[in-house]
């Protein structure tokens, strides 16, 4: 099930996403009335369907055939890992602004993520360094994926 919240801005309309994206998903009913600009905020979006995939490139690539600009904010780690698979996930990568980033904690194993530009992603050369951990406060925490895979999108970015 996927739930919208919708902020609308000045000259654009914000959305974030909660939940599942399924075969189901209506994004044209959920979203609705897009103005020239749309920003979407996935941070909440925990798994994505074959199905839903469908759904999904079929929505943004319509919005985008019709004008208008989409920008992608705090990319959760279910899109980040269907943007590395599949290469029209995103048709316009240069929308992309922020991305999840998922860590571990060494002390006490928990799982947090940490939203990071993707402009910043690439002045670091995808070297994500370790973070604090917010959950037990004394443990530190490093990047819990891989690298090569989990940074794959960017390699279609032009400098
Ligand atoms: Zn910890």
């Amino acid at each position: 099930m996927l739930t919208v919240v919708k902020e609308p801005k000045e000259n654009a309309l914000a959305v974030r996403l909660i939940g599942t994206i399924e075969e189901d998903v209506n994004f044209a009913q959920l979203i609705g009335e897009v103005p020239g600009e749309l920003h979407v905020n996935t941070k909440e979006v925990s798994r994505i369907s074959s199905h839903g995939v469908r759904q999904w490139v079929r929505y943004f690539d319509d919005l985008a055939s019709r004008g208008v600009r989409i920008k992608h904010v705090a990319c959760s780690v279910a899109v980040v890992q269907q943007l590395s698979l599949i290469v029209n996930f995103i048709s316009d990568p240069s929308g992309i602004e922020s991305i999840c980033v998922p860590y571990l904690c060494a002390q006490c194993k928990g799982q947090f993520v940490s939203v990071i530009r993707v402009k910043h992603l690439l002045k670091i050369h995808e070297k994500i360094p370790s973070a604090a951990c917010p959950k037990c406060g004394k443990g530190e925490a490093i990047f819990d994926d891989l690298e090569s895979e989990y940074f794959n999108f960017l390699r279609r970015l032009k400098p």
